[in-house]
């Protein structure tokens, strides 16, 4: 697909011709169509993606080519607004606007905090057809009736996890209460939080969705480490890597949230601090456990898939699979957790014989084969045991063969590796 085969005008082809680019980036090319039609738009995009031309590109085409166009229009009010979190993202995005909009009579305008108020209420005054704003400072306009929102045909929230993170969200529900209410809305979004779903959910009407992965570039500063060994000697294997190799700020993931309480319950035991993070907890509860992690309270965070969505964490040097996920992609999301801007970062995968089938599943996508590592006592053993989550009928324990002792190393006995690991320390 060409930026000629979306339709855009004539004008904004141009500018991105211009600009050098000839296939719009996948988000592009998913939400640009979508924007056009006047749709709403619930879009998971990172940074990096092109996302920013993925909404400004259709918006400047809608307003040019709308029957509402700036030659018949009577009122300097803004017709479209573009919340941001950050000045420096406000900078960008209406250097985006300007750049794509060059050939077009359109005007824009950036507001945010720090800088004079006057110099901008005096382009307001002028006119501006697309207002991008971070909330504190566009407060302060309509407080001083400074700014008209009753105009505002499109409406984009842009990068709304870090606004949630910044705590603006009674800032934006002040904004969306101003504005009309027929209008078109835009979401963007890193990450796919039970807020960010909650706050979609009242602001987005029947929204067209697009969900870019991370980018599987992450992967490129990320070391990708498999350790093969078996499913019940997970837990010790798991504690020996923390205490043989110092540790700190793990991200673990473990598949159910019942998994992942058992699982902290046990590095709990074993001395490493350690917290479960998953949808059956509490906000609160979650705040408070993820603000104990970044600030190093807690040694581990257990983490379920969902969970995880919505934790936001630079530079977290370790993210272990416990369990790989059953969906190849979220192996992606998982790892997009470490190595962040630029940093080095580790992710370890645990897997035994029957997640076999998940690690070429994960292999496939990511087009590469991941280093296989051996941790001498956790070997992985020539045959998969029998699964002890279920119980023959009567309830008898798998494979226990009375009368063999359990294998010397920690970990080794095949029926439940905890248990002989436990009793295994305790008689040396
Ligand atoms: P963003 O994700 O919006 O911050 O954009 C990331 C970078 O990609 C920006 O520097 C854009 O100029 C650039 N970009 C956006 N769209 C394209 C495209 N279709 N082809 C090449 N580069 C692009």
């Amino acid at each position: 697909m060409q930026f000629t085969d979306l339709g855009l005008c004539a004008e904004i082809q141009r500018a991105v011709a211009e600009q050098g680019y000839d296939t719009p980036t996948p988000i592009q090319q998913q939400a640009i169509p979508a924007v056009m039609t006047g749709r709403d738009l619930m879009a998971t995009a990172q940074t990096g993606t092109g996302k920013t031309a993925g909404f400004t590109l259709p918006i400047l085409h809608r307003l040019a080519s709308g029957p509402n166009d700036r030659l018949t229009r009577i009122s300097k009010a803004p017709r479209v607004l573009v919340l941001v979190p950050t000045r420096e993202l406000a900078i960008q995005v209406e250097e985006s606007v300007r750049t794509y909009g060059k050939h077009l009579p359109i005007n824009s305008l950036a507001v945010f905090g720090g800088v004079g108020i006057n110099p901008q209420i005096a382009n307001l005054r002028r006119g501006v057809d697309i207002l991008v704003a971070t909330p504190g400072r566009l407060l302060d306009h309509l407080q001083q009736r400074t700014v008209d929102l009753s105009r505002i045909e499109i409406f984009v929230l842009d990068e709304a996890d870090r606004m949630l993170d910044m705590g603006f969200i009674r800032d934006i529900r002040k904004v969306i209460a101003l504005l009309p209410k027929q209008r078109q809305n835009l979401m963007f979004s890193a990450t796919f939080s039970p807020e960010i779903r909650e706050l979609a959910n009242s602001l987005l009407h029947n929204p067209a969705s697009v969900d870019v992965a991370p980018r599987n570039t992450a992967a490129e500063t990320v070391t990708q480490r498999v350790i093969e060994t078996d499913r019940e000697k997970k837990k010790a294997l798991l504690c020996h890597l923390f205490e043989t190799r110092g540790w700190h700020q793990v991200l673990i993931f473990a598949r159910t949230k019942h998994g992942a309480d058992a699982l902290a319950r046990t590095l709990d035991k074993a001395g490493i601090k350690a917290a479960a993070i998953h949808g059956d907890k509490s906000q609160g509860a979650r705040t408070r456990v993820l603000s104990e992690f970044k600030e190093g309270k807690l040694v581990a965070l257990v983490a379920t898939d969902i969970a995880a969505r919505g934790i936001d964490i630079d530079a977290l040097p370790y993210v272990i699979n416990y369990e790989l996920p059953n969906v190849a992609e979220d192996y992606v999301h998982r790892i997009g957790r470490t190595g962040r801007a630029g940093m080095e970062g580790e992710a370890i995968s645990l897997v035994c014989h029957d997640e076999r089938a998940n690690l070429r599943d994960i292999e496939k996508l990511i087009k590469r084969s991941l280093e296989r590592v051996v941790i001498e006592g956790f070997e992985q053993s020539a045959q998969a045991a029998p699964r002890p989550v279920q119980p023959p009928r009567g309830g008898r324990k798998p494979a226990q063969q009375p009368g063999r002792a359990p294998a010397k190393k920690a970990g080794a006995g095949k029926s439940d590796g905890q248990r002989a690991h436990r009793s295994g320390t305790r008689h040396h």
